[in-house]
């Protein structure tokens, strides 16, 4: 059975394009991003075309092997990885990476799944355009794996995350249909929105070939900033703040714990963080202005100036230049690189109303350090969106490890409880893949779980597509 699917498969995408580990080693397929997981797929299919996507979903149906898409693996809750049956059938979607088209007066693009998405950066950078979408996988992360999971990133604050990016798509259903909804229209009250249904559902419902996305006009002037603040609720105070005076011009948030900032000081020195020693939190702010810098500028240093009068900043720097507004997102976006240096660790994507953020944290880290001397806590995030990355490292004498085998049931119960009772959500941007799976059985809303099942069932009513993510 399985050979004569492989068979299949060769025939319908060219026999270099189905990789199977007696020629390929297929770890980088198998395996995921955070090494949570390794899998064990029957073989990889590349298809080069929405046609192919359709034949091999046709071809797995028939043969009643069940399909992994996979963009970049750069996913964080185990979602693009086969499981370790040896059936699964992970379909890459590496080659389709083609810009079909950009329409400049409708500022729109439309590009195919698996377009990493720094190339669709440039390609609207090209234009004169901008595509906001921005993460620290960005270098191979896809555009598919982005909608697949409704992604958000570093600009949500201004520009909404993947799904509102996002206008139209082509998708390859479960029975190898292909859902031909690549419209460039921003007003279409047609029925129900399938694109808001297969945005998000990372994989379970249909494959994502192509989309069409927004573009926008880039700002005349992009200006960074790095601010030392006494506590949380100074930070919130001070989001408060930019957004009363920056408006829309306010498109970056970020919160980042002093303990995050040392783990990227000592696993990347040449990295230079400032302002970190001094402050239990530092603030990145970026400021894009339609008028320039010079206005940009005038502008930041009012806000900062007024800060530190009103002490929600005790410190700031303003780059001087867009090398140094580089590097200072570098040192944010290192943070999850400088925590796996330091070892394995319990990662909670969680999302939670801003005003309640400084409540919940001085709750949860009291809890957390009561329970478990000596924790260690990374927290960092997308403050802006009310999305940290609350994680927590094992104390520094004790094996990471063991302390994931015996403390992550437990660690996991006590930030998702705190979680619920501060109306919070138990994933912001990452998804349920694999990871939160029953962690979503417990805190999702019953009827919205029953509806969700509903819809499984519906429209992939045989499980084939990426069975055992999302929901059970
Ligand atoms: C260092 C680092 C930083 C990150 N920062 C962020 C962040 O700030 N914000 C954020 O939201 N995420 C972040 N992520 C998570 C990850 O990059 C995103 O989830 C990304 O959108 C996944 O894209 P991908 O192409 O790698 O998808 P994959 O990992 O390949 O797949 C993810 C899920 O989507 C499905 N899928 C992939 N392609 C398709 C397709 N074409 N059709 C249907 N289903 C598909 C897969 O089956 C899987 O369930 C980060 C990850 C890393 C490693």
């Amino acid at each position: 059975m399985s050979g004569a699917l492989l068979a299949t498969l060769r025939e319908v995408v060219g026999a270099a394009h189905v990789l199977t580990r007696d020629t390929h080693d297929l770890s980088a397929y198998e395996r995921d991003w955070r090494q949570r997981a390794h899998g064990h797929a029957l073989g990889v299919v590349r298809p080069g075309s929405t046609a192919e996507v359709a034949a091999v979903v046709r071809a797995c149906a028939a043969h009643g092997a069940s399909l992994v898409p996979q963009g970049g693996n750069t996913g964080l809750v185990v979602g693009s990885v086969p499981d370790g049956s040896g059936t699964q059938v992970v379909l890459s979607l590496q080659r389709m990476n083609a810009v079909r088209a950009i329409d400049r007066a409708n500022l729109t693009m439309t590009v195919e799944a698996g377009c990493v998405l720094q190339s669709v950066q440039q390609a609207a950078e090209a234009e004169g355009l901008l595509f906001p979408l921005s993460l620290a996988a960005e270098g191979s992360c896809t555009i598919g794996g982005n909608l697949a999971t409704n992604a958000g990133g570093t600009q949500v604050l201004r520009y909404g995350n993947a799904r509102e990016l996002c206008l139209g798509l082509e998708v390859v259903t479960p029975e190898g249909e292909v859902w031909h909804g690549l419209t460039g229209l921003r007003k279409d009250n047609t029925g129900y929105d399938l694109r808001d249904l297969f945005v998000g559902s990372e994989g379970t419902l249909g494959v994502i070939t192509a989309a069409t996305l927004k573009l926008f006009p880039p700002p005349a002037a992009r200006l960074t900033a790095w601010a030392a603040v006494p506590t949380l609720q100074s930070a919130v105070d001070l989001l408060g703040l930019a957004q009363q005076r920056l408006a829309a011009g306010l498109t970056g948030f970020e919160v980042m714990g002093q303990f995050a900032l040392s783990l990227v000081d000592r696993h990347m020195p040449p990295l230079r963080v400032p302002l970190w020693r001094q402050s239990p939190y530092c603030v990145l702010l970026e400021n894009s202005d339609s008028e320039g810098e010079d206005h940009a500028r005038t502008q930041f240093e009012g806000l900062l100036e007024a800060a530190i009068e009103r002490g929600l900043v005790s410190d700031a720097v303003v780059a001087e230049s867009i090398a140094q507004a580089r590097g200072l997102w570098h040192i944010r976006e290192s943070i999850p690189l400088a925590q796996a240096q330091e070892g394995l660790n319990i990662k909670h994507d969680i999302s939670l109303p801003v005003s309640r953020i400084p409540a919940f944290c001085d709750e949860t880290d009291a809890r957390l350090a009561r329970e478990i001397p000596g924790v260690r806590l990374v927290n960092f995030g997308h403050l802006g969106d009310g999305n940290l990355h609350y994680n927590v490292q094992a104390p520094a004498d004790e094996d990471a490890k063991k302390f994931l085998q015996t403390q992550e049931t437990r660690v996991n119960q006590l930030v998702f409880d705190a979680v619920a009772r501060y109306d919070g959500s138990i994933s912001a941007e990452h998804g349920v893949g694999s990871l939160k799976v029953e962690h979503l059985a417990h805190f999702k809303d019953p009827v919205a779980l029953a509806l969700m099942r509903r819809i499984k069932q519906a429209i992939d009513p045989h499980n084939r597509l990426n069975p055992g993510r999302v929901i059970q």
